[in-house]
């Protein structure tokens, strides 16, 4: 159970906030922002929100009011340090913010974590932490009908709606309980439609990004029935003029297909590459991940490689991947 009164207390006894995200956020990850930045400035608090990525462009809408900005050391990096509380949203683990993440270690200002993810590593003074909630945006409606710290209103609830569309998978993945459904009831009391939202969020796509699905879905594999993998390189991104946060999504055409019980996408970055890690049933990819230092949740989760090749690494990982899916699979039918 979430402390909230101690949130309350937090929030109650201090006037500056730094609220920030994982890099390549999802909706989730500025819902989350976006929802508890409504709740502060209600509360007449100074607020600012810095995040490592760009914010991707179908996000955009979500900001309305133009309030978060990218991290740029230079400009914001004072912040970390003058600001009284650091919010960590949607992330549990202090690399994840990769540009920010020495200033927020080293700040000695008072760092909050609210998040929904597994395995939270030590990075901040107080969690406010579930992994059975759908969506770190669940997390924040969850706060606002305990405690009441703020009257729910559409500025709150439309972010909120968007956070746990996406981490639910459009309201399909196992944590869509009928609470859950509950939940989102109330929300759309709020003149919120659900088309409107989902539209702006997965059918406002550039044509870059269904060409780069197109390039991504050819390059399948799939290892003996049960892996499938596919790979973005960096020609693939700058041939069509794509971005990484358009590969969102494109994962999960692999576990699709009948039979695969596992999906990797690897996509190469500027400096290193990253990996997506899906999987089907009771497989869990967070600890696959972890083997590669990443992490997330049991059926979907990632690993960064940093300054690392990915064409070089491919064959181990995979090899990682397929000892680590047939002891699972062996283990399940003991
Ligand atoms: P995605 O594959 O969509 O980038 O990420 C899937 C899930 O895995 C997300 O919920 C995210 O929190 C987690 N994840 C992705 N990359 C990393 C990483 O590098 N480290 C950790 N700890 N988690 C990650
Ligand atoms: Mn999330």
């Amino acid at each position: 159970m979430i402390n909230f009164n101690e949130l309350t207390e937090i929030i109650e006894s201090n006037n500056s906030f730094l609220l920030t995200t994982h890099v390549n956020p999802d909706a989730d990850a500025i819902g989350s922002e976006i929802a508890f930045y409504q709740i502060l400035k209600k509360l007449k608090k100074e607020i600012k929100i810095i995040n490592h990525s760009a914010m991707p462009y179908n996000l955009q809408f979500l900001d309305a009011e133009h309030q978060i900005e990218k991290y740029e050391e230079a400009k914001h990096k004072k912040f970390l340090f003058e600001y009284d509380v650091l919010v960590a949203l949607d992330f549990n683990r202090a690399d994840r913010l990769v540009s920010m993440q020495d200033s927020f270690t080293e700040s000695n200002k008072l760092k909050i974590c609210i998040d929904h993810h597994q395995d939270a590593e030590l990075f901040a003074d107080h969690f406010f932490t579930g992994s059975d909630y759908a969506a770190t945006g669940h997390i924040i409606y969850d706060f606002i009908l305990k405690t009441s710290i703020v009257k729910m209103n559409r500025e709150i609830a439309y972010p909120i709606y968007a956070a746990i569309m996406t981490d639910t998978g459009s309201f399909r993945f196992e944590r869509t309980t009928p609470e859950l459904h509950g939940i989102v009831a109330d929300l759309l009391n709020y003149d919120i439609q659900p088309s409107e939202v989902f539209n702006k969020l997965y059918d406002e796509s550039k044509l870059s990004k269904i060409k780069l699905l197109g390039r991504c879905l050819n390059s399948l594999q799939i290892i003996d029935g049960k892996i499938g993998y596919m790979t973005i390189t960096q020609i693939d991104f700058n041939e069509l003029d794509a971005i990484e946060s358009d590969t969102e999504n494109f994962v999960n055409h692999i576990l699709s297909i009948e039979g695969v019980k596992l999906g990797l996408l690897f996509i190469e970055l500027k400096n290193g590459f990253k990996v997506s890690f899906r999987s089907k049933g009771t497989l869990p990819v967070n600890k696959l991940a972890a083997e590669f230092g990443g992490g997330g949740h049991l059926n979907a989760s990632g690993a960064r490689f940093r300054d690392k090749q990915m064409k070089e690494m491919t064959p181990e990982i995979l090899n990682k991947a397929k000892t680590y899916s047939e002891k699972h699979l062996k283990e399940e039918n003991v």
